[in-house]
């Protein structure tokens, strides 16, 4: 038997690489380390997930104020100030980072702060020192970044979502490009800040993959609350302007002009230069291929979250990381299981989905029920405000299991967390319908939607 200097030598200390670390040192008590090459906490705590959440808070505001009047308040004058929301975020990440770097360390794992490639299928160097460490298995944690379009002419002079949380001052105008979840929310953030705000996207709607009623409603609430929407269009050029400004030449033959370029059009994961090639292991798109168990083609190594492009949420790759620890070092083979998680997109309105869409499944074949309402909560009635919220519900016709939840609206990412249990359980429409309302609620909606909107024959 070899010795090794770890048991488990993780890469990557983000949300699913800092979970299997301590998992493994805590539950399994084997000897880890782990390795990170920016602050402790990986995407989600200093880049995403915590910043953007904290941002959209602060840009709610702007409509509050607004809908506060009819109910009797007089906002008379009302001032922003960038730095401070900025500074008091950034306060936040660093936190929240100690507390990720001291839990790590409570749980006996060694920590380095240093870029770590492979050297071999059982070997890692750390870049800081030069200094190599074996371990029985090595865990691929390493994340994803922004996709720039790096072919078009002064793509380089576009921002990344990361540059966004530390702007210096708040830019006047902003053109976002694409039309996916972190497009949509950082449109939302700068126009709720009161920033000129526009959006190119490639397709004919935002959110790609959502179901067709939710992007429908999105993108016209979008409009409607001020955003500029270029939809079936892609930037074609950026060239900088005096003052710092861009300029941004659209396929449409359009050309825009902004303080800044924000690329929001994908993530591309962290694979490049960490040596997979060299060991032999398989990727896929710059995507490392894993089976059910999150392990590699060499048995040694395993990976997890984002670098994997399974599902790139959060709390994905904590299961992933539980599900590796129970595998390769509690010997109770684990799979977790990627269907049915239910996402959140943080926009003004905002999102939450789970389980299948209309057209997800029509695909698969399914004959449905549909469920459908789009209201005015009663607040917004009262404050003249003409936000409705839409609930979906996606009903197999024939055994009347509720195969997936839709709604847009303020508190779509609270209530799909709840519907998800239900769907996740495979519960019928006729037990939802058994549970009684909520009442004054939005969500009541979802037990009392009695009749179909539409109803597909049953053969
Ligand atoms: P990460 O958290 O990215 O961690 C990977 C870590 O590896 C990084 O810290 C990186 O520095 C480090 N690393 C990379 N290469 C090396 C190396 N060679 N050596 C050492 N260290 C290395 N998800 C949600 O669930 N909800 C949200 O609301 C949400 N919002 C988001 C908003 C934005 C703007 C972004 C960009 C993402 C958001 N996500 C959200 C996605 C979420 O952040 C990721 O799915 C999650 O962080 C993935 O975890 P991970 O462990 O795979 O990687």
């Amino acid at each position: 038997m070899p010795s090794f200097d770890y048991d488990l030598f993780v890469i990557g200390a983000g949300s699913g690489g800092v979970r299997a670390a301590r998992l493994a040192s805590t539950l399994a008590k084997k000897r880890v380390a782990i390795a990170e090459e920016q602050e402790i906490g990986g995407t989600c705590v200093i880049r995403g997930c915590v910043p953007k959440k904290l941002l959209v808070y602060g840009s709610e505001f702007a409509l509050a104020f607004k809908d506060a009047e009819r109910f009797g308040w007089s906002v008379t004058s009302t001032c922003f100030d960038w730095v401070t929301l900025r500074n008091e975020v950034q306060k936040e990440v660093a936190r929240l980072s100690g507390i990720y770097q001291q839990n790590l360390l409570k749980a006996g794992v060694d920590v380095f702060e240093s870029r770590a490639t492979l050297v071999d299928r059982n070997t890692v160097r750390l870049l800081s020192t030069g200094s190599t460490y074996s371990a029985k298995h090595i865990l691929i944690a390493t994340g994803s970044r922004t996709l720039v379009p790096s072919m078009t002419p002064g793509y380089e002079l576009g921002i990344a979502s990361s540059d966004a949380f530390q702007l210096a001052k708040l830019p006047e105008s902003i053109v976002i490009v694409g039309g996916g979840y972190i497009a949509c929310e950082f449109a939302s953030i700068f126009n709720g800040l009161g920033v000129h705000t526009t959006l190119v996207c490639r397709s004919d709607r935002v959110l790609r993959g959502f179901d067709r009623d939710v992007r429908e409603q999105l993108q016209s609430d979008l409009q409607r609350l001020g955003i500029s929407v270029v939809s079936e269009a892609v930037v074609e050029s950026v060239r900088p302007l005096v003052g710092g400004r861009r300029k941004i030449a659209v396929s449409n033959g359009t050309s825009l002009e902004a303080d800044h370029l924000l690329w929001a059009i994908g993530r591309r994961p962290n694979t490049e230069g960490l040596g997979l090639d060299h060991v032999g292991v398989t990727l896929r798109d710059k995507a490392v291929v894993v089976d059910d168990f999150s392990r590699t083609n060499i048995s040694s190594i395993s990976a997890i979250g984002d670098v994997t492009d399974r599902l790139n949420l959060t709390p994905v790759a904590i299961r992933e990381a539980t599900a590796f620890v129970a595998t390769e070092l509690l010997n109770k083979p684990s799979a977790f299981d990627h269907s049915e998680v239910a996402s959140a997109v943080f926009s003004q309105p905002a999102v939450g989905a789970v389980g299948l869409t209309e057209e997800e499944a029509r695909a698969k074949g399914h004959r449905l029920k549909i469920f459908s309402t789009k209201f005015l909560p009663m607040k917004h009635v009262v404050a003249g405000n003409e936000q409705r919220v839409l609930m979906k519900l996606i009903v197999d016709a024939g055994d009347d299991r509720v195969l997936g939840v839709h709604i847009v609206g303020a508190e779509a990412p609270e209530l799909i967390q709840l519907a998800a249990i239900a769907v996740k359980a495979r519960l019928q429409k006729s037990q939802w319908d058994l549970t009684c309302a909520v009442h004054p609620t939005a969500a009541e909606e979802l037990v009392l939607l009695s009749e179909p909107t539409l109803s597909d024959a049953v053969a």
